[in-house]
């Protein structure tokens, strides 16, 4: 990679947590990121963490479920840092309830950000991937995928994220374009802090029970999700594709 022509890549939901670490790993492996969140001020953390770092990043607002928004966002990050070639989808919400209490806004809402929202960025990205005749695209899943209580809407989108994963792989690999999955256990996030608020449980005191049933004896952080996105993204992971690895501290969280 030239240091005067950086690749630009894209991270989705990238205002905090897993999204916000990858934005600032990728910029620090020589990426020019763009740092996409539904507020564009929400970025400014990120933005400015990348830039005191000595990085290029533009913060860019934009709902990824909706077709319009992720047009003109992949327009400006295309006019304003160069073509995406990189493009990892992150961003996420939960809704979680059991099944029959589960709402259909909680399923579409679900829906629409994880499998919609992907697939919009992807499309709106991949032509720039061809173009470049190299691309590299990772998807969040997560181990919800294998099935968890109180989740029917988000570990089907994740396990749906999944076969969209594979199926890109395919599609795309003539063009040097590589498509993965990460499936994360337990990280330490927003994300996670109100899933214990909403189980009446103290943060500590649910990230100590989880860190007792994982093998590494601890929970995730974001930077160890963006270690394996950047390994994901390299040159040299060019013959990895269509993979689904699970980053949760064992086999499964
Ligand atoms: P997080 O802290 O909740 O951050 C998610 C980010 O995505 C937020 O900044 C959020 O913005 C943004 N976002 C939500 N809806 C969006 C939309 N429609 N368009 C653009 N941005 C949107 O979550 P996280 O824990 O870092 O999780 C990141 C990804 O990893 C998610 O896909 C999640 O499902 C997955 N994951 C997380 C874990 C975990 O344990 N944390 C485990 C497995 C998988 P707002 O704040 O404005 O809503």
């Amino acid at each position: 990679m030239s240091e005067a022509t950086p690749r630009v890549a894209i991270v989705t939901g990238a205002a905090r947590g897993i999204g916000a670490a990858t934005a600032q790993r990728l910029a620090a492996d020589g990426y020019a990121v763009a740092v996409l969140d539904l507020d564009e001020a929400n970025t400014k953390e990120t933005v400015q963490a990348i830039e005191g770092a000595g990085g290029t990043a533009l913060g860019v607002g934009a709902d990824v479920s909706d077709a319009e928004q992720v047009q003109a966002a992949v327009d400006r990050v295309a006019a304003e840092l160069g073509p995406p070639v990189v493009l990892i989808n992150n961003a996420g919400v939960t809704r979680d309830n059991m099944l029959f209490k589960m709402t259909e806004v909680d399923w579409d809402v679900v829906m629409n950000v994880h499998l919609r929202g992907a697939f919009l960025m992807a499309r709106a990205c991949q032509k720039y991937m061809v173009d470049a005749k190299f691309g590299r695209i990772v998807n969040l899943s997560s181990v919800s995928a294998l099935g968890n209580r109180g989740q029917a809407n988000y570990s089907t989108a994740k396990a749906g994220l999944q076969g969209f994963t594979k199926t890109l792989a395919i599609e795309l690999g003539k063009f040097g374009v590589t498509v993965n999955a990460i499936a994360p256990g337990f990280i330490q996030t927003e994300m996670t802090k109100a899933t214990a608020e909403r189980m009446g449980i103290a943060f500590e005191d649910f990230i100590k029970g989880a860190a007792s049933q994982i093998p590494v004896a601890r929970v995730g952080q974001p930077e160890d999700i963006a270690h394996l996105v950047s390994f994901f993204v390299s040159e040299g992971a060019g013959f990895v594709s269509g993979q689904v690895v699970y980053a949760a501290g064992g086999p499964r969280a």
